[in-house]
């Protein structure tokens, strides 16, 4: 393992494959992963199963309050319980980009993150990580693949499973997720000047993980 501390931060629009990949390097170098959009869909579920509106800034600063968000063996941890398995869905991916445009959930989150990113290695993925949680990171990439590959790929891994999924949907829900993430006002979706742009369209998981090792010097 390496001595000294270093921050690898995956920016890039939904599917593109950053949290596979972000895992594949962590496993591979020996540090932590941590997947930022699960942090943001863990507010929105919470979000949606207490009903909360978007426009109840009250109760929505109440309950930021009270809530603990952790990562405990590779599984997300809302209010001490693991919540894997309920923040994967299209309604929650819809409630965590609308509540990922609200300041107060923002600067909770980058909060939590940026102490994560302070006393140990860590590879970090998301929408602002390069640009804003980890501006000093030492190694930034800016993850890309067309719309068309991205839905194809979501489509697949829903297939997979055995959930019911149509193509079509799938693209227009990413393409109308990049729009979100793209335009809102406080951090969006943007390549840091800093960060290497990879376009993964026509390239394996394999192939990213080894290029993006073989530039990290321990
Ligand atoms: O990456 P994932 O699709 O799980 O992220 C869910 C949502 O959380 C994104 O659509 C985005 O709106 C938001 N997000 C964000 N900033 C991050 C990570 C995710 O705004 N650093």
């Amino acid at each position: 393992m390496a001595d000294r501390i270093f921050r690898i931060a995956i920016d890039g629009p939904s599917g593109a494959g950053k949290s596979t990949i972000a895992k594949a390097v962590a496993r591979r170098l020996g540090i932590d992963y941590i997947d930022t959009g699960a942090m943001y869909r863990a507010i929105g579920l919470k979000m949606l199963s207490r009903g909360l509106a978007m426009e109840d800034s009250q109760a929505l600063l109440d309950m930021l309050a009270e809530t603990e968000i952790d990562f405990a063996g590779g599984r997300v941890i809302l209010d001490g319980q693991a919540v894997d398995s309920l923040i994967r869905t299209p309604e929650v991916s819809k409630a965590a980009s609308d509540c990922s445009a609200l300041a107060p959930v923002r600067s909770k989150l980058v909060e939590l993150q940026r102490k994560m990113g302070k006393t140990k290695s860590v590879i970090m993925d998301g929408r602002d990580i390069g640009t804003n949680v980890l501006t000093d990171a030492e190694y930034k990439y800016f993850l890309t693949a067309s719309p068309e590959e991205r839905a194809l790929r979501r489509y697949k891994e829903m297939q997979e499973k055995g959930q019911e999924s149509d193509y079509d949907k799938v693209l227009a829900q990413i393409i109308e997720r990049d729009h979100n993430d793209s335009t809102r006002a406080l951090n969006p979706l943007r390549k840091a000047e800093d960060a290497e742009e990879i376009d993964s369209t026509h390239m394996t998981i394999d192939q990213v993980v080894d290029y993006i090792c073989s530039q990290v010097t321990l």
